[in-house]
């Protein structure tokens, strides 16, 4: 199995980087950003309840989203390769929940994939990605809020998997590719054959 959680800033590539090791490695992708999204254009009391803080650029509250995750995972059964988790966990509480709920499956996680780049970069990246995909969260007053809220509550992660010897920080700055190749670099000594 390889469990990958992909972190990194607002605007550092997640959502593309996930599309092509969801392809590169067959892993099942877990975006909760997409997950949420999903729940708002359904109409869900879920959705409903997240709109607000995710327009407003707010985390949406622990629970809610430890447990869409855990149903996928118990969900998953023995089909999967592994699980790649693109923007969760952003809090520390998250990251143990998303431990033990693992381990209560007989998984752990294999790698922090942290795609860095500079902030100019990744703020420029997300007012181009507004004007594109027309995304709610992408103008300037809840782009301010999510770096925020980045620091401060998400920033942390990266210290809890480094404590476990699972952090990999990958430069964010080029193109898809050579990205994309940094991370298979990277990850082959971990890659079971
Ligand atoms: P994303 O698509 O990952 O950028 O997420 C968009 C928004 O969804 C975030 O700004 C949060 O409001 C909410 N969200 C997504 N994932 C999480 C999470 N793991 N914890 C809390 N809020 C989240």
């Amino acid at each position: 199995m390889l469990n990958i959680v992909l972190f990194g800033p607002p605007g550092a590539g997640k959502g593309t980087q996930a599309g092509r090791l969801v392809e590169i490695f067959s892993l099942t992708h877990l975006s909760t950003g997409d997950i949420l999204r999903a729940e708002i254009n359904a109409g869900s009391e879920l959705g409903r309840q997240a709109r607000q803080l995710m327009d407003a650029g707010i985390l949406v509250p622990d629970e809610m989203v430890v447990n869409m995750i855990a149903k996928r995972i118990e969900n998953a059964g023995s089909n999967s390769r592994g699980f790649i988790f693109d923007g969760f966990p952003r809090t520390t509480p998250q990251a143990q929940a998303l431990d033990e709920t693992l381990a209560k499956n007989g998984q752990a996680i294999t790698k922090m994939l942290a795609l860095t780049a500079p902030e100019e970069e990744l703020v420029s990246r997300l007012l181009k990605r507004g004007t594109i995909e027309g995304r709610a969260d992408d103008n300037e007053e809840s782009l301010r809020r999510r770096f925020e809220e980045y620091t401060r509550k998400t920033l942390p992660v990266a210290q809890y998997y480094a404590a476990q010897g699972k952090l990999l920080e990958i430069n964010g700055v080029g193109n898809p590719d050579e990205i994309t190749q940094r991370i298979q670099q990277a990850l082959a000594p971990f890659i079971e054959a």
